[in-house]
């Protein structure tokens, strides 16, 4: 791989040129776009993944040695920008590249990273995330999960809910309590589990759309390696906390570049005049609607520039903070403000969920008007982040 001596501009034509000649055609728009996004792995889907895996794009700053690129954290964002700007994105993604692998990379023993990240980088292990539990969602810490120390391995019991993908997924990361005595914080651990480990049964869960994007999580008896152990035993909190931290940050990074659910709408304004028609100067002709555009575009960009700013930051200390809920939340807003927007510019043709009378992109309009309304219960709702900015970045007291 070229190495371009910190050059990001040369890194950057270097890329676009790369995804020009190397992104399938037919994953620039709807449909294909959509089961890529979605982790396709046949046909062009699973040509790009494989292309993306080899190139160590996947992980793109993670160490060559643990399956990443090497890149800088500007080489990453100037990739992020070209991958959106030619209708393309990482198709690894997940959970493993967004929480688990960065905080495997960070507190993870060598023997974790070199077990897990490689496998991770290259997408080849899908992993869901054991936090909720049935009493146990903003109250994380409640968590009844029991897992006891039995020698040469620890013994997990209990149940979790809304496992995304625990069902097609290979390995789970997961909550704990490993001492029912000490303070709700205190007790909690964090472990891997192998989740063709006997004792575990998922029962999805399925939504009115008729998709079941999550489970139920049932853990009896299952018995865990001593070293699937992340940290210290009752560390797991913090642990949990710093996962969150990678979680938010990364859940919202594709909206600073385009590449979330807000950026498949394209440009908004061009959406609305093609279906709303063009006023005279070649503006959108309703002004209501116009403005509404105007002033969610303003807020993109400002939210890009916040992005860049707490991502400096970050790289300046140790890592992500507490800040990320504020991105968090930014970005779950305006995700859900622009899918709006973009079935409301498309009128009657953005009510499409399938059928021919609706083009491919219509219906991922739809879809991902639909999908945005979970942005801002997953990985944390957004009055919790609220909850964490108020609390740990503006050092307000607890109202209690
Ligand atoms: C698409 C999707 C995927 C998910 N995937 C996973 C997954 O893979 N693994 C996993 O473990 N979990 C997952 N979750 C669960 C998610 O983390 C929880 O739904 C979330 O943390 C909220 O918990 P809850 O549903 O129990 O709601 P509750 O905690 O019961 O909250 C209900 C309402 O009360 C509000 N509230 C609660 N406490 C406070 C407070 N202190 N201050 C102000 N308001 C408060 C909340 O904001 C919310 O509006 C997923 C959720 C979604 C929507």
């Amino acid at each position: 791989m070229a190495d371009f001596g910190g050059d990001v501009e040369a890194f950057r034509a270097d890329a676009r040129a790369w995804i020009e000649e190397n992104l399938p055609q037919s994953l620039k728009s709807g449909a294909g776009r959509r089961a890529a996004a979605m982790g396709g792995r046949s046909g062009d889907a699973g040509v790009w993944r494989q292309r993306v895996a080899d190139k160590g794009w996947g992980a793109p700053t993670w160490p060559k040695a643990y399956g990443g690129a090497g890149l800088s954290r500007q080489e990453a964002r100037a990739l992020g920008e070209e991958m959106a700007k030619a209708g393309a994105f990482n198709p690894i993604g997940g959970l493993g590249i967004m929480s688990i692998g960065p905080t495997i990379l960070e507190l993870g023993t060598e023997a974790q990273k070199a077990r897990h990240l490689p496998h991770i980088a290259r997408g080849e292990y899908e992993w869901c995330q054991g936090y909720s539990e049935p009493g146990a969602g903003s109250d994380l810490a409640s968590l009844q999960t029991r897992c006891e120390d039995k020698g040469d391995h620890w013994l997990v019991n209990g149940s979790k809910i809304w496992t995304s993908v625990a069902n097609l997924a290979d390995w789970c990361f997961c909550l704990v309590r490993t001492d029912p005595h000490a303070k709700k914080h205190e007790g909690i651990s964090f472990v891997l589990i192998d989740m063709a480990s006997q004792g575990i049964e998922t029962r999805p869960i399925q939504l009115i759309s008729g998709e079941s994007p999550f489970c139920e999580t049932f853990f009896t008896d299952v018995k865990v390696p001593k070293e699937n152990l992340v940290g210290r035993l009752n560390g797991g909190w913090e642990i949990a906390k710093r996962l969150l931290q990678y979680e938010r940050q990364n859940i919202s990074a594709g909206f600073g570049t385009g590449g979330g659910a807000g950026g498949a709408a394209g440009d908004l304004s061009e959406l609305a005049k093609k279906y709303q028609g063009a006023a005279d100067g070649g503006m959108v002709a309703d002004p209501d609607l116009r403005s509404r555009i105007t002033r969610n575009k303003m807020d993109f960009q400002a939210f890009g520039l916040t992005l860049e700013r707490i991502g400096a930051e970050s790289r300046a200390g140790n890592g992500p903070s507490a800040a990320t809920s504020i991105i968090k939340y930014a970005a779950a807003t305006f995700a859900q403000e622009r899918t709006e927007l973009m079935v409301e510019a498309m009128g009657a043709q953005g009510l499409g969920w399938e059928g021919d009378g609706f083009s491919p992109d219509e219906i991922t309009a739809t879809h991902g008007w639909l999908r945005a309304k979970a942005n801002s219960i997953e990985g944390g709702t957004s009055e919790v982040n609220l909850n964490v900015v108020s609390k740990r970045v503006l050092g307000l007291p607890d109202p209690k």
